[in-house]
Parts: C-alpha cells; sequence; structure tokens
C-alpha cells in the first residue's frame, strides 16, 4: 500500500514537473543558461513594429452577405536580441477591425511588450495583450503570431516540430470556389480538383441557386466537397432536407448552416444530420468550445478571432479532450498567417487555408500544398521568406 501510494505521488510529481516545463520552458532555460544570442551586443528587448498592407483578390471574392476586391492587413515585426519573428492581422470588413483599430490597439501593445523581458513567456504576454482591449483579436493575433515566429526561429525549429505533430498526418486542404457564373464555377472546380484539393463551396442563398452550385460542379467533377452555409439557412427543417441532399452528392461536412446565435437548433441538426456539422461563426474564442459542445461535431479555429497560435493550440487540446472534430481556416490572408495556420494541420481533419492563393501581391512564402496536403515548412519558426522584390517599411508609427 505504502509502495503504490510513494509511486502514485511521485508518478504525480512527475507529471506536474512535465507540465510546468513544457518544451518552450526547457528551451528557455536552455537559452538563458548558455547566454545564446545571435551576438553579445544585439539589443534584448522586444521591438514592436508594423506595416498596413492591402491584400489585392486575384479575383472579386463574393459570400453569403457581401462581395469585396482588397482586404486591409497590418504586418507585424517583433525583434528580439538579432532575431526576427513576422506576424499578420488579417480584417475583413465584417470582423469590424480596421487597419486605425489594429494601428491604434499596436501602439497600446508596444510599451507593454517591452515590459517582457523573454519572449519565451508566451502564455504570460498574450493574456497581458488581452488584457487591453476587449476586441481587436486580429492585431491581437499579429503579436501572437510575430512572438511564435520569433521563438522557433530561437529555438531554431518549426513549431508543429515544438509540439510534436506529425505533418504526415495533414488532412486534405480545400479550396474555395466562389459564387459565379456557370462558366467560372465549371472552370474553378476543374482546376481545384486536378490539384488533389477538397472543394469547399459557400452555399446560403435560394435552394435553387445552392442546388444550381452544387450541380455546376458535378457536371465537372466528383471531388469531395465542404460546405459552408454562412449561417445562410433560418430554419433547422429546411437545413436537415437540404443537408440530406447534398449527403448524396459526396459531400464531406457542414460548417455554420444555421445562425451562430441558434445553438438549441444546431445541436437539433447535429443529432440528425448525416454529416458532421462544424461550428465557425459560432466558434471565436478557447471559452466558447465548452458551450459549443453537444450542439455541434467540431469547431473551425481561426487564427484572427482566437488572437493567436497560443489560444488555437488550447482550442485544440479542448476539442480533443471532447473528442470533437477540428478544423483551421483563415482569411484573405498573406502566408504569414496561413505559415501559422499550417503548424495546426497535421492535428486537423479539415484544413481550410487558402487565403494566400486568392491574393495577387503576397509578400511571402513558407508553407506548401502537396497532393492537396498543406505542408506546413521544415523551417524554424513559421518559415517564412519575403518574396522578391518585396519592400516592407515597418515602422512604430502609423
Ligand atoms: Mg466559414
Amino acid at each position: 500500500m505504502t509502495d503504490r501510494r510513494t509511486f502514485l505521488k511521485s508518478a504525480g510529481l512527475l507529471g506536474a514537473a512535465a507540465f510546468v516545463l513544457s518544451p518552450t520552458r526547457l528551451i528557455a532555460k536552455a537559452f538563458s543558461s548558455s547566454g545564446a544570442g545571435k551576438s553579445g551586443k544585439e539589443k534584448k528587448e522586444l521591438e514592436l513594429q508594423w506595416c498596413p498592407f492591402e491584400a489585392k483578390m486575384k479575383h472579386v471574392f463574393t459570400i453569403a452577405n457581401s462581395s469585396r476586391t482588397t482586404t486591409p492587413i497590418v504586418l507585424t515585426r517583433i525583434t528580439f536580441d538579432g532575431y526576427t519573428g513576422y506576424g499578420e492581422a488579417a480584417m475583413p470588413p465584417y470582423l469590424g477591425e480596421t487597419i486605425n483599430s489594429a494601428i491604434d490597439y499596436l501602439k497600446k501593445a508596444r510599451p507593454v511588450l517591452k515590459k517582457f523581458k523573454d519572449p519565451f513567456m508566451i502564455g504570460e504576454i498574450m493574456a497581458e495583450m488581452d488584457a487591453i482591449t476587449t476586441n481587436n483579436t486580429a492585431a491581437k493575433a499579429s503579436i501572437d503570431i510575430a512572438l511564435h515566429d520569433l521563438v522557433g526561429n530561437m529555438i531554431g525549429q518549426p513549431w508543429w516540430k515544438i509540439w510534436g505533430f506529425n505533418p504526415a498526418n495533414s488532412p486534405y486542404n480545400s479550396f474555395t470556389v466562389g459564387l459565379d457564373t456557370a462558366e467560372v464555377v465549371r472552370k474553378k472546380a476543374k482546376e481545384a480538383a486536378a490539384e488533389g484539393n477538397l472543394i469547399k463551396v459557400k452555399l446560403g442563398r435560394t435552394e435553387e441557386q445552392d442546388k444550381m452550385m452544387i450541380n455546376t460542379i458535378r457536371e465537372v467533377t466528383d471531388t469531395t466537397i465542404c460546405i459552408d452555409a454562412n449561417q445562410g439557412w433560418k430554419d433547422k427543417f429546411y437545413a436537415l432536407d437540404m443537408i440530406n441532399w447534398l449527403n448524396t452528392k459526396n459531400v464531406c461536412m457542414i460548417e455554420q448552416p444555421m445562425p451562430k446565435l441558434m445553438l438549441e437548433e444546431a445541436g437539433w441538426l447535429t443529432e440528425r444530420s448525416p454529416l458532421p456539422i462544424m461550428a465557425d461563426e459560432a466558434c471565436q474564442r478557447l471559452s466558447d468550445v465548452r458551450h459549443l459542445y453537444g450542439h455541434y461535431s467540431g469547431i473551425n479555429i481561426k487564427l484572427m478571432k482566437c488572437t493567436g497560435m497560443h489560444e488555437a493550440r488550447e482550442m485544440v487540446s479542448l476539442a480533443q479532450a471532447l473528442n470533437m472534430k477540428i478544423m483551421v481556416g483563415c482569411m484573405t490572408e498573406t502566408s504569414v498567417a496561413i505559415a501559422a495556420g499550417a503548424q495546426f494541420a497535421p492535428v486537423c481533419q479539415w484544413t481550410d487555408l487558402d487565403g494566400n492563393w486568392l491574393i495577387a501581391n503576397d509578400c511571402f512564402h513558407s508553407s506548401t500544398v502537396e497532393n492537396g496536403r498543406i505542408i506546413p515548412s521544415p523551417d524554424a519558426g513559421l518559415g517564412l521568406k519575403m518574396n522578391k522584390g518585396v519592400n516592407l517599411k515597418y515602422s512604430a508609427e502609423e
């Protein structure tokens, strides 16, 4: 009995020690004791700068409620001890953030960030960043992503590896075929299928329009389709009829079929649906996940909504513990934020990381797509390389 108790006690302590000394903390410890840095002369201060950027869409982007040709973005950069990390806030208008609101937030965040002497304390840093304002989730994510890139660069490893994820487990990525003329839809669907992607289709208009969109794609390819209704179906019986029809068309999942506040109806639908029902608009942050449990089959994690990689990693753990499915999605983003999302690909059932393919003026490159799967870069941090000819002016001003 005593032996067993001693064993349990020490096992518990070992567990606790493993929790406290997480990989980043262990490596941080190694860093501080060896005094490793790029040079002894570099400034050991977390220096935040930013650069407003307008992403130009290759094609007009149409979802259930709006169309647009550009997306406002603020790129960020954090330097420390000769190392650099890049981040991004991508702000499609429906999120309620703008270049001005992001820069206002970053100006407030800059001195707070400077108080921290150790970039490895990402959890503590992000808790303080979160406390500065109630909203600004994309602006907060731009700091979180830059911090992760910076720390990964200091460690010399990519985040999927630091977290112990196996990129061989990455699922097929989906490519959105937008609402368009039948001819363009057929062309886009063919292209997406040829590259091995799943096809993502935005529905939520009239029954006739929605069915015509699916039938048009099915004229040219049998490739599996992911549906995003963007809250477009207001009646649960109608939604279930549509899902049953879609189930005969090689569709694999349905994202946000009904308005986010219709939680009970979502649960009713999930119980009866032959296809998994994923929460997107209903899932913003870690605290939402427990409310969605039992009502949705899984969650769509977007870094711009959940303040970045640190909280996304926690959402992944909670969803896994609740046996909920996980997908990682994106906004129209440059390769900076896509590379951050790509670190999570190995633990997803689906990835929807096509934002960088939709823009004409991407400024970085990192993760690649091989036979329809996202392959996160094997390089340190987020593996970001600036594209040739790109000249970004980062500063701590307007
Ligand atoms: Mg969605």
